[in-house]
């Protein structure tokens, strides 16, 4: 099967690229994409780059050009769960925009005329994650992902996300990926491990964990790879 892994920065996909060990690259629409072989499938990677938007062309590349099956995101992310602490792993249950507002036409936060606040990731993927931690024995939480084109380093606007999304963490690119796989109907799976608790210490933790929390979250994502049925 063809199966594509996105990261939003280098740091992200570094581990990956590391252990698959080697590959092919390709340039197109300002990314560069790495092509190999891995645990039985073949395996198209990139890094976006931050945000929604950049995310959404790397994840509809991956889907068009590379004619990916499923797309799998590995990265870090703020944590908002008192449960998620630094390191910790959490996948997305659902995913939302955090910083869509039309509510001054009634409607909710993060909805989009025809879509809807909420996008639910693969339950396969997600009961595939499940199994793959009790295997590794990891501690695997599970939980709404609140994605916006904004580093969140303040309590206030981080309590806003969790009271308005009922969410438990918070990124950048995870519901742009999510929308775009809905939208071509591919089935997709985000895995984040927190690199900071999106506080007032935000900047700071985030470059001090980001390398370690980004290879934690690779490591679980090729371990996946590997156990994905053929
Ligand atoms: N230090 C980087 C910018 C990092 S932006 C630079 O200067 O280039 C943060 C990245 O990590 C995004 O890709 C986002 O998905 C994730 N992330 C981690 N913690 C976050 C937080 N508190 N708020 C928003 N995104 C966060």
């Amino acid at each position: 099967m063809k199966l594509a892994l996105i990261g939003a920065m280098r740091e992200e996909i570094d581990p990956i690229l590391e252990a698959v060990n080697e590959y092919t690259t390709s340039e197109y629409a300002g990314n560069t994409f790495y092509e190999c072989q891995y645990g039985g499938h073949e395996l198209v990677i990139a890094y976006s780059k931050i945000g929604k938007v950049f995310s959404a062309i790397t994840a509809s590349v991956m889907i068009e050009r590379y004619k990916a099956q499923k797309i799998l995101f590995s990265g870090v992310a703020g944590g908002i769960s008192k449960d998620l602490k630094i390191g910790d792993l959490v996948m997305a249950s659902a995913l939302c925009q955090h910083d869509v507002d039309i509510t001054a036409f009634g409607h909710p936060y993060g909805f989009i005329p025809e879509g809807s606040v909420m996008i639910e990731a693969d339950s396969d993927l997600r009961s595939l994650a499940a199994e793959v931690a009790v295997d590794m024995g990891i501690e695997l939480y599970e939980g709404i992902i609140a994605t916006g084109d904004q580093f969140v380093a303040s309590a206030e606007r981080k309590e806003w996300i969790e009271k308005t999304f009922n969410a438990d963490a918070l990124e950048m690119e995870g519901a742009s990926v999510a929308c775009v796989c809905q939208n071509f109907n591919v089935p997709f799976f985000v895995l984040r491990a927190i690199s900071d608790a999106a506080d007032g210490e935000a900047g700071m933790d985030f470059d001090t964990f980001l390398k370690s929390s980004a290879s934690v979250s690779a490591k679980f994502i090729l371990e996946m790879v590997a156990r994905i049925g053929h």
